[in-house]
C-alpha cells in the first residue's frame, strides 16, 4: 500500500511537471504520446486504488461528462476507450502481432458522444453516457428523442448495445444558421444537446446514431463480430455502412480508401477502429482496465505526419539557447506545408534516439511550430550530438538551473545580439516598418546597428545611408519614419521588446494592472527591501517571474540600457487607458481563448473590452457573460457551451464593434 502510494504521488509529480514544462515554459521534454502514456498509467492504478485517489490529482483535472442533473447508472458492462494509434504502420504492426491470419472489422471513427443502450424484454430501458466507464448519466428520456434508434426490437432477451450519437454536417450547418452560428463544431452541440435538461430541447435537434457493438449476457450465439452486426441490422439498428472485413495483409489498401473517403463524409470522423472479428478471441484476449486488447483506433490526425529527417541544423536565439531543428522531407499539416520540425533540445534528442535519416511523425498542434513527436525507425547514422561550443563565438554551452536547454552565456554573442535586434523590431513588440529580419541583418553585418540605442540614431547616418547601394532615399525614409513613430509605442510593448528574461507581455501587463506607471515605480520597488514581497502580492505573477524581475532591475546593464534609450526619447511609461465614454460592455465580465486574426497578442482585443467598461478575466465561471472564441478554442469553449455562455467567434466580435462604430486597429 505505502509503495502505491508513493508511485502514485511520484506519477503525479511527474505529470505536473511535464505540464508545467508544456503549458508555461514551452519546452516540452517529452512528446504529447508519451504524456498521454503517463497520463493513462496514472489513471489504471488510480481505478485500482480508489481510496488512495487525492482529490488534487492531475487526473481531476480532466473531468468526466457526469453532471448533476441525472441520476446515475451503473454500468453492466466496463464501458472501456480504445487505445490509439496514430500511423497505418504502427496499426499494422500491432495487428500483425496479434493475429495475422485473423479477418479483422474496419470502420469509421465517429465523433460525437458515446452511449451505451440497454434493452429488456424488446423494449429501449436505458441509455446511458459513458461517464467513468463504471458509472454513466441516465439520459434515456433525452435519447429517446432520437429518430433513428429502435425503442422496441424483436429480441427479448437482455441486450447492450454500444454506439455514438453524432449529427451530420448539413444539420449541424442548418440548425447553427438557425441559431445564428453560436456551436462551434458538431461535436460540441451533440454533446450539449444530450445533456439538455428537457426532452423536449433535445427533440428540436437533428441527432442521429450509429452502433458498433453489442453484448448480451443470455445470447451466445454468434462467433463473430460480422454476425452480431448482421443481428443488430436485422433488428433495425443503424450499424455503420461502410464497415468492411479484411485481413492484415489488405489494411495498407483498405486504409487509404478509407482516408480518401474521409473528406468525402457528411458526418465528422477523427479516423478508423479496427477490431478483431473472431467472438472467441476476442474473449481470450480480455481487455486491459482501460481498453480492450483485440481493437484499436486509427487516428486520422491532421496534426500528425510520418516523414524522414534530412538533415539536423541549430540556431542560437537572443537568449542564448541553442535550437536543434530538423530539416524534413516536406509533408503537410494542417494546411501548411513543413520543412523543418523542432527537436527541442539535447535531453529529447537522446531520449527518443534522433538522428539524420530517421523515420519520424512529426505534429503540428495549436500555433506552436511542428514537432518531431516519434522515431518510427532509428537512423543507421546513430543519434544526432549537438556541438559543445556556441557555433558562432565559440563559448562552452553550458546547462542554466534546472533547465534542460543548454545555453551561450556570452552576452555579447553576435548570433545572440543580432537576434535580440531582430526580436525588438518585430511586429509583436516595437513594430518597426523597413527594420525587418534581413534589414536589421544587413545593418548588423555592416556595423551600423550594434545595439538598440543604435537604432534610434540611425538618423545621425540619414546621408550615408542614402548613398549606399540597395537602400536609396525612399527607403531610408521609410525606416527612419518607422524609428520615430516607435518612439510612441508605450511601455506595454517597449518593455517586453527589451527581451528581458521572463518580462513577457504578460507580466507587463500585470504590473500595469497592478497600477505602475512606469519603468522608475517598477526599478524603484524592484530595488527596495521590500520589492520581492510587493511584487508577489500582484496576481499572475509567482516566484520564478517575481526573482526574475528583480534581478533584470537590479542588473547595471539592463539599467544603463533603459537609461540610454530614455535619452533617446523612447517612452518608458504606460499609457493610460482611454475610458471611452460610451461604455458598452458595462458591468460585463468576458474571457478570451484561441487566437484571432485582428488582435495579435490577443491583449489587443482585452484592451478593447477594458476601454468599454468591460472587465477581462482568464477563466469561465457561470459569472461570465461573453466568451470571446477565436481559432483552436479548448477547454474554455467547452466549459461555456455547458454553463449556457454567450459565445462570439472573431467575426462576430468585429461585426458587434463595427455595429458601435468602434475601431480595432
Ligand atoms: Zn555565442
Amino acid at each position: 500500500m505505502k509503495d502505491v502510494r508513493k508511485e502514485l504521488e511520484r506519477l503525479s509529480s511527474e505529470i505536473e511537471e511535464h505540464q508545467y514544462l508544456y503549458y508555461v515554459k514551452n519546452q516540452p521534454k517529452i512528446s504529447d504520446l508519451e504524456f498521454d502514456q503517463l497520463f493513462s498509467k496514472l489513471q489504471k492504478l488510480e481505478s485500482e486504488y480508489p481510496e488512495l485517489v487525492s482529490p488534487n490529482s492531475p487526473t481531476r483535472r480532466v473531468g468526466s461528462d457526469l453532471s448533476n442533473d441525472f441520476k446515475k447508472f451503473n454500468h453492466k458492462i466496463p464501458v472501456l476507450s480504445l487505445e490509439n494509434t496514430y500511423s497505418t504502420q504502427e496499426l499494422i504492426d500491432w495487428a500483425t502481432k496479434l493475429d495475422l491470419d485473423e479477418l479483422y472489422s474496419l470502420e469509421w471513427k465517429v465523433d460525437g458522444a458515446s452511449i451505451v443502450l440497454y434493452y429488456r424484454n424488446g423494449s429501449l430501458e436505458h441509455a446511458v453516457t459513458r461517464g467513468t466507464g463504471g458509472v454513466g448519466d441516465d439520459i434515456t428520456e433525452n435519447i429517446r428523442t432520437i429518430k433513428n434508434i429502435p425503442l422496441r426490437i424483436k429480441e427479448k432477451s437482455e441486450l447492450i448495445v454500444r454506439g455514438e450519437v453524432y449529427m451530420t454536417f448539413t444539420d449541424f450547418e442548418e440548425f447553427n444558421k438557425e441559431n445564428s452560428g453560436k456551436y462551434a463544431n458538431p461535436r460540441n452541440l451533440v454533446s450539449g444537446s444530450i445533456k439538455q435538461k428537457h426532452s423536449y430541447q433535445v427533440a428540436s435537434r437533428p441527432l442521429k446514431i450509429v452502433v458498433y457493438d453489442a453484448f448480451s449476457p443470455e445470447i451466445k450465439k454468434f462467433s463473430t463480430h460480422s454476425d452480431w452486426m448482421d443481428f443488430l441490422k436485422l433488428m433495425k439498428f443503424p450499424v455503420s455502412e461502410d464497415m468492411e472485413f479484411h485481413k492484415v495483409s489488405n489494411f495498407s489498401k483498405i486504409i487509404e480508401k478509407f482516408r480518401k473517403k474521409k473528406e468525402k463524409l457528411n458526418f465528422p470522423t477523427d479516423g478508423m477502429v479496427i477490431k478483431l472479428n473472431s467472438m472467441k478471441r476476442r474473449e481470450i484476449l480480455g481487455n486491459t482496465t482501460h481498453s480492450p486488447r483485440w481493437a484499436r483506433a486509427l487516428k486520422f490526425d491532421a496534426t500528425l505526419k510520418e516523414t524522414i529527417i534530412l538533415d539536423i541544423d541549430f540556431a542560437i536565439g537572443r537568449t542564448g539557447k541553442i535550437t536543434p531543428r530538423a530539416k524534413i522531407e516536406p509533408v503537410e499539416l494542417l494546411g501548411t506545408t513543413v520543412t523543418y520540425a523542432t527537436l527541442h533540445n539535447q535531453d529529447y534528442i537522446n531520449e527518443k534516439k534522433i538522428g539524420i535519416g530517421a523515420r519520424v511523425l512529426v505534429a503540428k498542434r495549436g500555433e506552436i511550430i511542428p514537432a518531431v513527436e516519434e522515431v518510427l525507425e532509428i537512423s543507421k547514422q546513430g543519434i544526432f550530438r549537438l556541438p559543445d561550443r556556441c557555433p558562432t563565438c565559440s563559448t562552452k554551452l553550458i546547462k542554466i538551473d534546472e533547465s534542460v536547454d543548454y545555453f551561450c552565456t556570452n552576452t555579447k554573442c553576435k548570433a545572440r545580439v543580432l537576434n535580440s535586434l531582430i526580436f525588438f523590431c518585430q511586429k509583436k513588440q516595437m513594430d518597426i516598418e523597413g527594420l525587418g529580419e534581413k534589414q536589421i541583418t544587413n545593418f548588423f553585418e555592416t556595423e551600423t546597428i550594434q545595439s538598440i540605442p543604435d537604432i534610434y540614431d540611425l538618423h545621425l547616418k540619414r546621408e550615408e545611408l542614402e548613398n549606399r547601394e540597395g537602400l536609396g532615399k525612399k527607403s531610408v525614409d521609410i525606416i527612419l519614419k518607422g524609428i520615430e513613430v516607435s518612439k510612441n509605442k508605450d511601455l506595454r510593448f517597449l518593455l517586453p521588446s527589451l527581451g528581458f528574461s521572463e518580462i513577457g507581455h504578460r507580466v507587463t501587463e500585470f504590473l500595469r494592472d497592478a497600477g505602475y506607471k512606469n519603468i522608475d515605480e517598477i526599478i524603484q520597488v524592484a530595488q527596495s527591501e521590500s520589492g520581492r514581497d510587493r511584487f508577489l502580492s500582484i496576481h499572475g505573477l509567482g516566484e520564478r517571474t517575481v526573482d526574475s524581475i528583480l534581478s533584470v532591475f537590479q542588473n547595471p546593464i539592463h539599467l544603463k540600457l533603459i537609461s540610454d534609450l530614455k535619452e533617446r526619447g523612447l517612452k518608458f511609461s504606460f499609457d493610460e487607458i482611454n475610458k471611452s465614454k460610451e461604455q458598452i460592455f458595462s458591468g460585463q465580465t468576458w474571457c478570451i481563448t484561441g487566437s484571432f486574426d485582428n488582435f495579435q497578442p490577443r491583449e489587443k482585443a482585452v484592451e478593447i473590452i477594458k476601454i468599454y467598461g468591460g472587465s477581462v478575466t482568464t477563466s469561465v465561471t457561470n459569472k461570465t457573460s461573453v466568451l470571446l472564441a477565436g481559432e483552436k478554442a479548448g477547454s474554455k469553449l467547452d466549459k461555456a457551451q455547458k454553463l449556457n455562455t454567450k459565445i462570439l467567434n472573431e467575426s462576430e466580435f468585429l461585426d458587434l464593434l463595427k455595429s458601435f462604430g468602434i475601431k480595432w486597429d
